[in-house]
């Protein structure tokens, strides 16, 4: 693990950040002040404004102003302060890099980018949190870092190569992570119908039958079996562990951090044991939570889950 502090000489330059544009729809918009508006009932930071091309309403705001929202929806505020601070730093990287000068907005506010509701989401935690880190983004080399974050990892982070294909990150190539055991969903037990599984192979056009075993197979290197192998009545059937996810959906199916899947014939049920919420890759939510609670600070949070990376302001 390495951690590296913030350089001392770099100046605070939030107020050089520029402002974001967020296209918040075709609703009806109202005027408070100058800093306040009300848009579908709902009051925002910043300005309204409607785009002439498309009549859509764009509100400009001030990157800090709009993260006291954001940081609020995407993590309790009751956690302790690292975590949110670690929080705030990579939604801020995400959104600095979002900004595209070439179209009328910059940032949608559902979860698309990240979910932005206004100034009724905002506590003081979170607030604290943002201005705590005003300005200070996750760095890789002369540029921002990519990020990416879930709930739970279950254990170890994943690769975002594994996950989602593309050139490997040597930031987001998975960390050992025990942190998250607090989360409820460290390790999971779920309950799936063998019907479910079934219709997940029938959609990829396999049907080996009525069920007899289901073998994990080919982990990447978090543990993460690669594929599923159903042994059936009719012959057995192999599919990729993330088609099975998306086919039975991530409800049933929390992660692909799977260890051991047990069918039980009397039931038409398969017990599938797991660890971790989410994809897994980069952030680990509780992870940080947890860390936070033995007293890192958000910059070493952030240099654990993004190794070689820093923090550092704009
Ligand atoms: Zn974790």
């Amino acid at each position: 693990m390495t951690s590296r502090a913030l350089a001392q000489d770099d100046p605070a330059v939030s107020s050089q950040v520029q402002a974001l544009r967020i296209l918040l729809g075709s609703g009806s918009v109202q005027t408070i002040d100058a800093q306040t508006f009300i848009y579908e009932g709902r009051r925002y930071r910043g300005t309204a404004a409607v785009l002439p091309e498309t009549g859509q309403v764009v509100s400009t705001v001030p990157v800090e102003q709009y993260l006291y929202s954001v940081v609020s929806r995407e993590m309790p505020r009751s956690w302790p302060a690292g975590s949110l601070q670690a929080q705030a730093i990579l939604a801020r990287t995400y959104v600095l890099q979002r900004s595209n000068p070439n179209r009328g907005y910059d940032l949608v506010p559902s979860e698309a980018d990240q979910v932005y509701t206004g100034v009724d989401a905002e506590a003081p935690q979170t607030t604290a949190a943002v201005d705590a880190t005003a300005g200070q983004a996750l760095r890789f080399g002369n540029g921002f870092a990519s990020i990416a974050y879930s709930s739970c990892c279950g254990g170890h982070t994943e690769s975002s190569a594994d996950a989602w294909g593309g050139k490997p990150l040597p930031y987001l190539s998975g960390v050992a992570c025990t942190y998250c055991k607090d989360s409820s969903w460290y390790r999971w037990t779920q309950t799936i119908g063998t019907d479910r599984l079934r219709a997940a192979l029938q959609a990829q056009g396999m049907n080996p039958g009525d069920l007899l075993q289901v073998t994990l197979d080919a982990p990447d290197a978090s543990g993460r079996p690669r594929f599923w192998t159903f042994a059936g009545t009719m012959g057995t059937a192999r599919m990729k562990a993330s088609d099975v996810r998306r086919l039975v959906g991530t409800r049933l199916l929390p992660s692909l951090l799977v260890r051991k899947v047990d069918l039980d014939s009397a039931t038409l049920t398969a017990n599938v044991d797991g660890a971790g919420l989410g994809h897994g890759v980069g952030f680990c939510q509780w992870g940080a939570r947890g860390l936070a609670k033995t007293g890192a600070t958000a910059a070493a949070i952030l240099a654990f889950y993004f190794p070689g990376t820093n923090v550092g302001t704009l």
